[in-house]
C-alpha cells in the first residue's frame, strides 16, 4: 500500500490543495491520498479558523468522485491539538512497516517544519514529499535539511530525493502551482466579493449555506 496523507488547515480547502494533491497522487503512484484537517491548528490564530466538523466537511464535498482522494477525520476524532506526528505514529501503526507513508507538505510549510512538535522524529516516521514551485531553488533545500534535519541526507538525482542511511526519504516535486491560498478566499468573502473558480462549487455552496467567514 502507498499511501499519501496531505495534513492543512484547508479553512478552506481550494483548487491549489486539489490540483497539488492530485500531481503528487499520479507522480508518485500512491494508492489512496488522505486529505487531513487539523482539529486544532497550533500555528493558527483561533477565530479566524471554521469549526473542525465544517472544514472537513468541506474536504469531504471536494474529492466527492475522485477514485484516489479521501478525507480523514484522523486529527478530530483526537482531543487537543493536532500534532503531525501524532498522526503519521498512528498510520505506521495501523499499515505497518511494509506499507510506504508519504507525507505531503508545501514548501512554504516545510521551511517552518522546526517549529513542529518532535520534527526529527518526523523523517523516522514517513516519506517526506516538498511540493515545490517550478523554478525553485533546490539548493536551498538542500541546506535547510543539511543544517536542520540531518547532514547525511545525500542528494540522488533519479529520485530528485534525499536519501539518508537510516531515515525515510525526502523528494521533491514541481507541481502547477495555482497562486490560491484560504487566507486570500476568506477575504474575499469578508468583502462581499467572488470566489467562483477558487474553490469546488459544492464547497462554495457549502460556505454560502453555513455563512461562513462573514
Ligand atoms: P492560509 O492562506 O490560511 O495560510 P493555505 O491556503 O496556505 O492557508 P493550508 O491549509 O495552510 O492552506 O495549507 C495546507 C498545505 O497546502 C500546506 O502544505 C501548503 O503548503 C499547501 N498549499 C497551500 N496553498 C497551496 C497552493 N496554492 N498550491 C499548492 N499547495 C498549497
Amino acid at each position: 500500500m502507498r499511501l499519501g496523507l496531505f495534513g492543512g488547515t484547508f479553512n478552506p480547502i481550494h483548487f491549489g490543495h486539489l490540483r497539488a494533491a492530485i500531481e503528487v497522487r499520479e507522480a508518485f503512484n500512491l494508492d489512496k491520498l488522505l486529505l487531513i484537517p487539523s482539529a486544532n491548528p497550533p500555528h493558527k490564530i483561533a477565530g479566524q479558523v471554521a469549526d473542525a466538523e465544517d472544514r472537513l466537511e468541506m474536504v469531504r464535498l471536494a474529492v466527492e468522485g475522485e477514485p484516489f482522494l479521501e478525507a480523514s477525520e484522523i486529527e478530530l476524532a483526537r482531543p487537543g491539538p493536532s500534532y503531525t506526528i501524532q498522526t503519521l505514529r498512528h498510520f505506521h501503526e495501523r499499515f505497518g512497516p511494509e506499507s510506504s507513508i508519504h507525507f505531503i507538505v508545501g514548501q512554504d510549510a516545510f521551511s517552518e517544519i522546526t517549529t513542529w512538535k518532535s520534527y526529527k522524529e518526523l523523517f523516522g516516521t514517513a516519506h517526506f514529499i516538498v511540493m515545490t514551485r517550478p523554478g525553485s531553488k533546490l539548493g536551498s533545500i538542500e541546506d535547510f535539511i543539511h543544517t536542520n534535519i540531518s547532514e547525511a541526507y545525500q542528494y540522488d538525482l533519479t529520485s530528485n530525493g534525499y536519501g539518508h542511511p537510516e531515515w525515510c526519504k525526502i523528494f521533491c516535486l514541481d507541481i502547477t502551482h495555482l497562486d490560491i491560498s484560504a487566507s486570500e478566499i476568506r477575504e474575499r468573502i469578508r468583502q462581499g466579493r467572488s470566489i467562483r473558480f477558487l474553490i469546488p462549487h459544492a464547497v462554495e455552496d457549502f460556505v454560502v449555506k453555513k455563512e461562513l467567514y462573514r
